[in-house]
């Protein structure tokens, strides 16, 4: 029984779009379980405010910290620090997200603020970490499968945390890119390789291979392609039979 072509490619999409959504979180989770102890670079602010980013392929993490301890970070720190001078790109954005927070979850005591996002091409789940001046921390769309304190992590523990927020934009963005590069392989190909079989089969050549089989109109001599067969399968095992 043949199914309609615009049924199948009805089912394709569909399941292109589930392994889209698959393959996008995937990514990001893979992107983000690496291991990660390392490599946060930094700078001090006039306002009260130092900064560390950490970012590599898939992932990057902002930190913004209370340079006393025990007084916490502020909008008007923030500010300050935004209004600054920064030559990082990233920098500016992440400490927008930290003064929205702030403000957000004030009166809260906060001496250092994390945001981690994760996702490739763009970025599409993130956490949010703050530690209060008395020094608990506290998650927000967080599994955390290594240290759970900031401490722990400043003395070298594994620092692998898995975000689990969304970012709706970046999930809209890379489930599309994926589920097209899934459909395209599944959905697109076939049909394509139909195509160029049957131009191919007008110009009296070989289906598979595009040999000239003019004249003969028996098993492909380049790739032993029978054209009375239908199925690519059936050409695959008479060669492996040596026919
Ligand atoms: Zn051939």
């Amino acid at each position: 029984m043949k199914r309609r072509p615009g049924v199948m490619l009805l089912q394709r999409a569909g399941i292109s779009l589930v392994l889209g959504v698959v393959t996008t979180f995937g990514v990001a989770w893979f992107a983000v379980l690496r291991p990660w102890n390392s490599g946060w670079r930094g700078g001090m602010s006039m306002s009260g405010v130092s900064w560390w980013i950490k970012d590599r392929w898939g992932e990057t993490s902002y930190q913004f910290k209370a340079m006393m301890p025990q007084s916490p970070l502020t909008v008007e720190m923030m500010d300050n620090a935004i209004s600054a001078a920064w030559e990082d790109p990233g920098f500016e954005a992440a400490a927008r997200d930290c003064r929205a927070d702030l403000e957000r979850m004030s009166p809260e005591l906060v001496a250092s603020w994390t945001r981690r996002r994760a996702g490739w091409p763009f970025y599409c789940i993130q956490f949010a970490e703050t530690t209060d001046t008395a020094g608990v921390t506290r998650h927000q769309h967080l599994i955390s499968l290594g240290a759970s304190t900031e401490a722990q992590r400043a003395a070298g523990a594994d620092d692998r945390r898995v975000p689990t927020g969304p970012m709706w934009m970046g999930l809209a963005g890379n489930i599309g890119v994926y589920s097209a590069a899934w459909f395209a392989a599944i959905g697109l190909l076939p049909i394509a390789r139909a195509w160029r079989g049957a131009a191919r089969r007008r110009k009296g050549r070989c289906e598979r291979c595009g040999y000239d089989m003019r004249g003969s109109n028996t098993v492909c001599p380049e790739c032993g392609a029978n054209p009375s067969d239908d199925s690519p399968g059936d050409a695959n095992r008479s060669r492996a039979q040596g026919t």
